[in-house]
């Protein structure tokens, strides 16, 4: 099997003050295992090869807001838009195209990420940023 390099394929946001990982992307190409895969158990590996779809990118989330699991099947119009969402130079405005619950994190005032940590009183209320911007 094919393997290329996970940076290619691995895109992630660390928080703007302790680096700790808010969100993680993974793709996968059409064809293509993703990078996790050879760390997964038999469970995982088997619903993977059940539900994956041949022709389709493979798409797993892992962040504060959100997380898929094992993975979903991804569209190339979707894989374009979430990479483009994640380029560099970050904004929120960029990140929030991406339509990605919980925005990676990102604060929509200080144009930066940050982890669960530093998002004060995270609930039904909303949470504060530390610079005290609400979300
Ligand atoms: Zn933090
Ligand atoms: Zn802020």
């Amino acid at each position: 099997m094919r393997q290329l390099p996970a940076l290619w394929f691995v895109l992630s946001v660390a928080c703007a003050l302790c680096k700790v990982q808010v969100a993680r992307l993974e793709f996968a190409p059409p064809g293509v295992v993703p990078v996790s895969w050879y760390s997964w158990g038999p469970e995982p590996r088997a619903f993977y090869e059940h539900v994956r779809i041949p022709g389709s990118w493979w798409l797993i989330v892992e962040s504060d807001a959100y997380e898929n699991g094992v993975g979903e099947n991804l569209g190339t119009a979707d894989v374009d838009r979430l990479r483009t969402a994640f380029r560099y130079p970050r904004t929120y405005a960029q990140v929030h195209g991406a339509d990605l619950k919980g925005d990676a994190g990102f604060c929509p005032d200080c144009d930066v990420p940050y982890c669960a940590q530093h998002w004060r009183g995270i609930g039904s209320l909303g949470a504060q940023c530390p610079r005290g911007h609400a979300r």
